[in-house]
């Protein structure tokens, strides 16, 4: 698994790389490594290198995860799209979802946070493209969902994020990750984290203002399934 090692070294360098050519500090920038379809031996070798923060996409394959590796004491990021009926799950397990995007996704995290665990941490995502087969809340939309968000006492709301239309234009990834911090830098609420930026276009989400980028393919090669 040397190999893992290696390219998880090779993304921490392209994170620092991105974030010096920006005027930033490279620990401004977390990395998350999404390991959806990855084999707990896989994720095992991430954290023996030093990755500490896990991103799932799929409930049931997570919850398998998150159990067999309860000896170390890692960080799950819940980032796929959210049902009502997986709510009870994801905020029992997980420590973050990022993948808010309905009241009543939030309503029942809330509710479902059990009182011992610290408040969950939320990001709320946004429709950053305009597609409207993409999940995320409308960014006319945003500021009503965030305000309820940020009055449920067992979640925290830390930010946004944001699955831009994949382009191959490094000007419209940029713009559109520069929505999501305008967005950001347009609400009346504190938040701290924005989450933008996959394993193809990290640099320019990190030009933009990204505090952590989800990273699968480039840490642990190319995924079976397409999603
Ligand atoms: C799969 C996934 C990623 C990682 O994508 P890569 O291109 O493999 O880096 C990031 N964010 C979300 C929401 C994902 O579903």
């Amino acid at each position: 698994m040397d190999t893992l090692k290696s390219a998880l070294q090779a993304v921490h360098a392209r994170i620092a790389a991105a974030a010096c050519a920006a005027g930033r500090k490279p620990d401004t920038v977390e990395l998350l490594a999404v390991s959806k379809t990855f084999g707990i031996d896989a994720i095992r070798a991430a954290a023996a290198a030093g990755q500490q923060a896990f991103g799932e996409s799929y409930v049931q394959e997570a919850l398998v995860k998150i159990a067999a590796l309860a000896d170390l004491s890692l960080t799950w990021h819940f980032i796929g799209p959210l049902q009502r009926n997986k709510t009870r799950a994801v905020a029992e397990h997980f420590d973050w979802v990022h993948s808010v995007d309905r009241a009543i996704i939030a309503q029942r995290l809330n509710d479902a946070r059990i009182a011992m665990q610290p408040p969950l941490n939320v990001c709320v995502q946004v429709n950053v493209s305009g597609e409207p087969s993409k999940s995320g809340v409308s960014p006319a939309d945003l500021p009503a969902l965030v305000h309820a968000v940020a009055q449920l006492p067992r979640l925290h709301l830390r930010g946004l994020m944001a699955i831009p239309a994949p382009s191959k234009s490094a000007d419209q990834q940029h713009a559109q990750f520069r929505l999501l911090r305008q967005l950001r830098d347009g609400l009346d609420v504190p938040l701290d984290t924005l989450s933008m930026g996959m394993s193809d276009d990290m640099e320019a989400a990190i030009a933009e203002g990204a505090t952590l980028v989800r990273v699968g393919s480039a840490i642990f090669g190319g995924r079976q399934i397409i999603n």
